[in-house]
């Protein structure tokens, strides 16, 4: 198989990031996928680490040298793109990329990877335990917090275009399902 690439995706809030982050821990092979973004740095993030941190003008720019494999006006005014430079540099490390997007994005790069990506597709258990997982997590304004939850009634929709779907009702067994279909994709 050609070089392989991972796909995590879901609403946000459906907990992909601890499944991505618990995966990273105990596979060295992957690597996670840094994107690029306009969104401002929360938090603890680092440049170069999380995301890559762009102004709008630079995004634009690589938009315009097709710099991106995919890229999308996640929310209104806020760009996320995969760089092509991100892909070629994992596997130049000899690795596998994981990519942590949202599901339009997703789909795209499932598109043009078809037989060499494994997408998997966290399903929360429902849009009103999301929402409770959202507001605890303290990042989002009212605002956002209902952006948010109103987009993901809108992707759990396309979950079957995903080679898996993982339900997350608890997040140990969600692990342990998705780090199943992973290690088979790997020895495949
Ligand atoms: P956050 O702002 O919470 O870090 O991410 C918001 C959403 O953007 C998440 O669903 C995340 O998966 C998605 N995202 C992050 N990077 C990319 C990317 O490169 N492309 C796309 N399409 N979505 C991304």
């Amino acid at each position: 198989m050609d070089n392989k690439i991972i796909i995590i995706t879901a609403p946000s809030g459906a907990g992909k990031t601890s499944i991505t982050r618990y995966l990273l821990q105990h596979y060295p092979v992957l690597a996670f996928s840094i994107s690029a973004t306009t969104r401002k740095k929360r938090g603890q993030e680092v440049d170069g680490q999380d995301y890559y941190f762009l102004e709008l003008e630079d995004f634009n720019q690589k938009i315009t040298e097709q710099a991106f494999i995919e890229w999308e006006m996640v929310y209104q005014g806020t760009f996320y793109g995969t760089l092509k430079t991100e892909l070629d540099r994992i596997w130049g490390d000899g690795k596998v990329p994981m990519l942590d997007i949202d599901v339009k994005g997703a789909i795209h790069v499932q598109q043009q990877y078809p037989n060499q990506s494994l997408s998997i597709f966290i399903e929360p258990p429902s849009v009103d335990a999301l929402k409770i997982r959202l507001a605890s997590r303290g990042t989002e304004t009212e605002e956002s917090l209902q952006t948010r939850v109103n987009k993901a009634a809108y992707e759990i929709s396309f979950k079957h275009h995903f080679n898996k779907i993982i339900l997350n009702d608890e997040l140990q067994k969600a692990c342990l399902e998705t780090e199943d279909v992973v290690k088979a994709f790997l020895e495949a």
